[in-house]
């Protein structure tokens, strides 16, 4: 074994300690700070002179404390065992820090492997002796929860003839399951892997997404939606829905994995995630919600440092699943607690300040973090598909869109859900702008809403968002010169605009009911409220209409119930029928 250096400490500031005598260390190397052996990261080199972030509190650190080097890069653990986990930012398990402390607050320099060692696991080889394989072939199953089969993967890195692969029995993650024979040597493979967190995993080729990843929020998939595989930023001020919409992600939305980093958000917050997930169930196959969740927990309160890796660690699991076939769905709230991270640490290290204090760099990480998302061509001669969605929240100081990290934000990600204090202040959930907000994935899904939802999908949600713009319009008259000078059919503009917003748009997140509706429901209701409008248009403005029968007709007093409505296009269907009948009447009285 190499005999790795020691170096001593020569300051501290913060979350940052600067160390010399460390011979041999490596950018990015982990590294055991004092006789606590605090966890910390080199971030900075210069000859042996090196600036570590520490991942845990660094109080009571002096200079002249040892500092040994460790050989290894900040990663993460692989394997079975990551879904129903809560780690911290670098993937210790809460519970187990929790415990080794003996109390609910962490000591430090704790040592919690983020797998279980000992834990057996039932693996199914799929691979035979004698087979070919290459990196991202799987040489057998594990049924890691009750609704997800976990593949074990050959490593990136590793080519060649399967040697020896154990029998189908129960082995523990650490164990070897294959030997392979590679041009450069024999290598042994374990169900557990390990992965630098700042290197994307590698995958074969990026391919264009297709389908949504479909949340039960109207507003979301029917007007602004994000494809699986896609990116979307959440922003909006303080207590506007950031956290209420990532949830909804997390508990409704159709992927089949879902990481949720809470990170730098005031410890509350976390704790309703921690205490309600578990009780959560999947309302697609009635399981609990965690069998198929990883949560990473990274509170305000939590060492910077191991904030700005808890995003890294996440989208590293979520890559992992994606690479498995998975559609993943990663929830970062709030990327703006990270951005901050990376300030403090960019002014302890002194670097040149950017906008607003933000490092140059601020820019091009939110990109690279972002960029990991998406649609993938998996590595492995089977061809899979995977995709990584990443859905981050943006905290702006007084809701203000310009300010440095919303701007490098938005550069880089295709879908703006504005979340607005106004709509909230009325109680208009989800409060996001229908007139800011935008999704530049529409035309990679229309195929889909085509084929799986209805042949007009496109068009529907089109006239609805047009009326939407001409009601803002709309309303503008009218607090300037009043009601009247409004004609027939720009009242009804108005009428059935009202309907989209309190009818469709509108869902309360709290209500379990409410806060999620499949897109064909969703795609009735609307079509349902704009058939009233497409049948109502060429009569109201018709020599003597009288507007009031407007508000006498049995269907419009129906609109509110709409939702209430049992999934079935048959229903959806009928009220459309009365509609007519009723309009008919109507016309003929
Ligand atoms: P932020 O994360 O932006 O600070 P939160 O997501 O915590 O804001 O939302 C603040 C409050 O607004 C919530 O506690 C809830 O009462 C209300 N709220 C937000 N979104 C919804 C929603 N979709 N349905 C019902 N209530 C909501």
């Amino acid at each position: 074994m190499i005999d790795l250096a020691k170096g001593k400490i020569t300051r501290v500031t913060g979350p940052l300690v600067e160390a010399d005598g460390l011979e041999g260390a490596n950018l990015y190397e982990i590294v055991r700070v004092s006789k606590y052996k605090l966890i910390g990261e080199i971030i900075e080199l210069r000859e042996d002179r090196a600036s570590i972030q520490v991942y845990e509190e660094t109080s009571g650190l002096m200079p002249g404390d040892i500092v040994s080097l460790t050989g290894q890069v900040m990663s993460v653990e692989l394997g079975p065992g990551l879904l129903e986990s809560i780690y911290d930012g670098i993937q210790r398990p809460l519970k187990s820090i929790e415990e080794k402390s003996k109390s609910p607050f962490i000591k430090r320099g704790i040592d919690a492997v983020a797998l279980n060692r000992e834990k057996l696991w039932e693996f199914k080889p799929i691979i035979r002796v004698g087979d070919k394989v290459e990196p991202g072939d799987v040489l057998g199953e594990v049924q890691e929860t009750s609704i997800v089969n976990h593949k074990i993967m050959v490593p990136p890195g590793i080519k060649g003839e399967v040697k020896e692969i154990v029998k189908k029995g129960r082995y523990k993650v650490e164990e070897v399951i294959a030997i392979v024979n590679t041009d450069g040597g024999v290598r042994e493979v374990q169900m557990m892997q390990r992965w630098p967190i700042r290197l994307p995993r590698p995958k074969a080729a990026k391919v264009f997404p297709e389908a949504p990843l479909v949340s039960g929020i109207h507003i979301i998939d029917t007007f602004f939606p994000v494809a699986k595989g896609g990116v979307a930023a959440i922003p909006g001020p303080f207590g506007s829905g950031k956290t209420v919409t990532q949830q909804g992600f997390a508990k409704y939305c159709d992927a089949q994995i879902i990481i949720y980093v809470g990170c730098g958000e005031r410890g509350n917050e976390m704790t309703e995630v921690l205490n309600e997930f578990p009780k959560l169930r999947d309302p697609n196959t009635g399981e609990p919600l965690m069998k198929r969740t990883v949560l990473i927990a990274n509170t305000s309160n939590m060492p910077v440092a191991a904030r700005e890796a808890s995003v890294y660690t996440g989208i590293t699991i979520g890559e992992y699943y994606r690479d498995m076939g998975y559609s993943v769905a990663l929830m970062a709230d709030s990327t703006s607690r990270w951005a901050e991270a990376m300030r403090e640490i960019s002014g302890r290290l002194e670097e040149m300040p950017g906008e607003e204090g933000y490092p140059a760099y601020l820019a091009s990480k939110t990109a690279d973090f972002y960029e990991r998302a998406g649609r993938v061509k998996c590595l492995g001669s089977e061809g899979r598909d995977g995709a990584l969605t990443v859905i981050g929240a943006v905290s702006p100081p007084g809701g203000d869109f310009s300010e440095p990290v919303s701007q490098a934000t938005f550069r880089v990600t295709k879908c703006f859900w504005a979340l607005d204090s106004s709509l909230a202040y009325k109680k208009h959930f989800p409060a996001i702008n229908w007139l800011q907000s935008y999704s530049l994935y529409i035309d990679n899904l229309e195929p889909y809403w085509r084929r799986e939802i209805s042949e007009d999908f496109p068009e529907t949600r089109l006239l609805a968002m047009s009326l939407l713009q001409d009601e803002s319009r709309l309303l503008e008259i009218v607090r300037l010169v009043g009601m009247e000078s409004l004609s027939n059919s720009e009242r009804l503009i108005l009428e059935i605009t009202r309907s989209l917003r309190e009818d469709f748009l509108f869902q309360n997140a709290l209500d379990h009911d409410d806060a999620y509706r499949p897109l064909s429901q969703q795609y009735q209701i609307l079509a349902s409220i704009l058939h009233l409008f497409n049948k109502l248009k060429p009569i109201v403005d018709r020599e003597g209409f009288d507007f009031d029968k407007f508000y006498g007709l049995k269907v419009v007093n129906k609109l509110p119930e709409l939702r209430t409505y049992d999934n079935d296009i048959s229903v959806y269907k009928k009220y459309r029928e009365e509609i007519e009948e009723e309009i008919e009447l109507m016309i003929v009285s």
